[in-house]
């Protein structure tokens, strides 16, 4: 269901929802449990926006700390959990968890 809230809360969402996880990465919340991300093991090899099949990543502005571009959750709520990203990813830089009780599911 999309209400009006609902479109704040996603517009919201990335810059609210983004939280320091175990072993210093960065945790989403996603639909079924969590998304995290070291983000400074990124090698920036785009692999992992490129095959998420919803959208949910995209590479971000900014750069980390080996001077490469990480990717970022721009799109929570559109995440299945295919994990594509993980399988993709060689520097096992991202990774999710099924969490029942997380806040986004
Ligand atoms: S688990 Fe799938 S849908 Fe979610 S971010 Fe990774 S590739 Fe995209
Ligand atoms: S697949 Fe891994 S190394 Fe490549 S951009 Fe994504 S997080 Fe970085």
């Amino acid at each position: 269901m999309t209400t009006k809230k609902g479109v704040e809360d996603r517009a919201t969402h990335h810059a609210s929802r983004v939280t320091e996880g175990k072993e210093g990465a960065k945790r989403w919340v996603v639909p079924k449990g969590y998304l995290y991300l070291l983000e400074d093991t990124c090698k920036g090899c785009g692999f992992c926006y490129t095959f998420c099949p919803k959208k949910v990543l995209a590479q971000a502005e900014h750069f980390n700390a080996k001077g490469y571009h990480p990717p970022e959750v721009v799109d929570a709520e559109a995440c299945v959990m295919c994990r594509f990203c993980e399988a993709v990813c060689p520097e096992f830089a991202i990774w999710l968890e099924e969490a029942e009780d997380a806040e986004g599911g």
